[in-house]
């Protein structure tokens, strides 16, 4: 199927910066009146059955200790197989069918990129690839490029065959590369405006390696080339690959092909073992499989997703509402998304405006949990978002939380309180649910969900 490249570091998963927002963003009014409707007063919710069983939130910790603890860091295309493989054997367990869902992504490595000035003198200089540059091997003279590397600024220079040297700033990469290319620049040196390295992503793709300078790099070029020409020599061992990722599906066969999906996604980022992000949110789905899997059948049909890549961009769960037809998307009743529910601060996150939300937040009022809308800023993103473009309905559990893609984002921060809180909830969602569609059995083609309305 087709991914759309994405940049990685903006579609990070939540951003530390909700917690700064969360306060300024005023929580929706919740559920003015709790009163349920009387077709569920008869429903038996809380007669156990001999099946019931309830969500445990230790033995959630145990599935966050066995991914964040023991497997550690789950880079999607790179170190995610043992989680995965983990997932599914947890989910199989507990009488799922277990499918893995594989999709493509351009993932991008750096195997080692240097750049040196080798005339008039030898000098090393601080270099490294921007995110998603080609690599190659370029000797040649350095041209500097006044401005910030429009495409005026590259008209005033002869750059063909040359490597050319632009600031940083004013202009992105991936257009300040374009430009070099398209004037037949064999490479790009930016270098820093502060004296530092820094990093980078290409946007777009660009054909000729771009490399990023310090500023002390930069201006030691600048110096040289006051007094004539200067060539250097780059060789970059960057590529953009062909990934695979894998969302692990396990699907629980209710009395309706109605469908409810539950969703957390597994992967990680490189800088640590993603505990709270999400080990915490994987852990509450496998324990809510547990639950659901000990139970009656339910009414509807529950699909349990650990999704891969979520933090390149949400590719696993694009890749599997991409995968569903309009028929199967119209049978889709809701999807609940556990990330970064299990660290962190505050009270439990349960955003969205739609039925689901209502309801998983009028759960929580019921079980004494404190319980908030909230919204995301705009450059953070997780997997439910990949179901509500197309319309369906959702709800988000988490929690604000500061330490998400650091090395400290580890195991000894998830609570076990949260994690009972966030599962707790989900399951009584998951029963009301269930009752309202039993009463709603014999009218079939009613869409209700909710009890509450
Ligand atoms: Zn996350």
């Amino acid at each position: 199927m087709k991914m759309k490249r994405r940049c990685i570091g903006l579609l990070v998963c939540i951003l530390s910066a909700l917690a700064a927002c969360a306060p300024a963003t005023p929580t929706v009014a919740i559920i003015p009146t709790l009163a349920p409707t009387p077709t569920l007063t008869p429903t038996p919710l809380a007669r156990p059955t001999p099946e019931r069983a309830n969500f445990d939130a230790t033995r959630a910790f145990d599935a966050a200790r066995k991914l964040a603890g023991e497997i550690g860091a789950r880079v999607a295309g790179a170190s995610g197989a043992q989680a995965a493989d983990y997932i599914a054997s947890e989910f199989e367990k507990y009488g799922l069918q277990v499918t893995r869902q594989p999709f493509e992504f351009e993932g991008w490595e750096d195997r080692g990129t240097t750049a040196q000035l080798v005339s008039p003198e030898n000098l090393k200089l601080d270099a490294q690839a921007l995110q998603y540059s080609v690599g190659g091997k370029v000797d040649g003279e350095v041209v500097l490029v006044p401005g910030l590397g429009n495409r005026a600024d590259f008209a005033q220079v002869n750059v063909r065959d040359k490597i050319a040297l632009v600031k940083r700033g004013g202009v992105p990469f991936s257009v300040k590369a374009q430009n070099a290319a398209e004037v037949g620049a064999r490479a790009l040196l930016i270098y820093n405006d502060a004296p530092t390295s820094f990093t980078g992503t290409l946007r777009e793709r660009v054909s000729i390696p771009t490399i990023a300078l310090s500023g002390k790099s930069g201006q030691d070029i600048l110096k040289l080339l006051k007094n004539g020409s200067v060539r250097a020599n780059i060789a970059s061992d960057a590529a953009v690959e062909k990934r695979a990722g894998y969302n692990v599906v396990g699907t629980l066969k209710g009395k309706t092909d109605e469908t409810i999906v539950l969703g957390g996604h597994y992967d990680s980022v490189s800088a640590g073992p993603g505990a709270g992000d999400n080990a915490s949110g994987v852990a509450t789905l496998i324990e809510l499989a547990r639950v659901a899997g000990a139970g009656a059948p339910p009414q509807h049909t529950l699909v349990f997703i650990a999704f891969d890549a979520e933090e390149l961009g949400m590719l696993g769960s694009r890749a599997y509402v991409d995968s569903l037809s309009d028929a199967q998307l119209a049978k889709l009743r809701g999807m609940l998304n556990f990330d970064m529910l299990g660290a962190g601060g505050g009270p439990l996150l349960l955003m969205g405006d739609g039925k689901l939300a209502l309801l998983s937040r009028a759960s929580a009022k019921e079980l004494d949990i404190d319980a908030r809308n909230s919204s995301l800023p705009a450059n953070a993103g997780s997997d439910h978002e990949s179901f509500a473009r197309r319309g369906v309905d959702t709800v988000f559990f988490m929690r604000d939380y500061d330490l998400l893609h650091t090395p400290e984002d580890t195991l000894d921060q998830i609570k076990l309180e949260y994690l009972d809180q966030a599962g707790r909830v989900a399951q009584r969602v998951l029963e009301r649910l269930d009752a309202a569609s039993k009463s709603d059995s014999s009218n079939q083609d009613s869409l209700k969900l909710m009890p509450l309305e």
